[in-house]
C-alpha cells in the first residue's frame, strides 16, 4: 500500500510543489501551522527515523541543502526557521514516509510545549 505522500509524488493525490529531483521532493504542507510551512521528503519511501541506514547519508544531507535552497528562495532564511522529523507515536508521526518539516515566517515559540 503506497504511503499518502508516495501517491502525491505520483500525481495521484495533488499537491504544491515547489522543487523535484530525482531524489527529493520538496511541496507546500496542506495544514500549515506557519506562515511558511514546507515538506521536503524522499522519493524512496522510508517509514521512519528509526529505518534509516548508513546507505542514506548523502540523501539525509541533500535533504538539508534543498531546505536551506528552499529556505532562501522563502526569504526567512536570514530570520530563521526550523527542521523538523518527527519519529512515530510520541514524535507525532502521521505520515509514515520519511519527511522534513521546513517551518518559518514568523518566531517559531518554544522547541515543544511542555
Ligand atoms: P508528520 O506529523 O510529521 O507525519 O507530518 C505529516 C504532515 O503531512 C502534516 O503536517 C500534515 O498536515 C501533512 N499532510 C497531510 N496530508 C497532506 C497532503 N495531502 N498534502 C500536503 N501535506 C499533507
Amino acid at each position: 500500500m503506497p504511503t499518502l505522500f508516495e501517491r502525491i509524488l505520483q500525481g495521484e493525490l495533488p499537491a504544491t510543489f515547489l522543487y523535484r529531483d530525482e531524489h527529493v521532493a520538496a511541496f507546500r504542507d496542506i495544514h500549515p501551522r506557519a506562515p511558511t510551512h514546507i515538506l521536503i521528503v524522499p522519493n524512496k519511501p522510508i517509514r521512519t527515523a528509526n529505518d534509516v541506514t548508513s546507505q542514506d547519508e548523502a540523501l539525509l544531507g541533500h535533504m538539508f541543502v534543498v531546505a536551506s535552497q528552499i529556505a532562501a528562495k522563502e526569504g526567512i532564511a536570514s530570520d530563521g526557521y526550523r527542521l523538523i522529523v518527527n519519529c512515530n507515536a510520541h514524535g507525532g508521526q502521521e505520515v509514515y514516509h520519511l519527511h522534513m518539516h521546513l517551518l518559518g515566517g514568523k518566531p517559531l515559540g518554544p522547541m515543544v510545549s511542555v
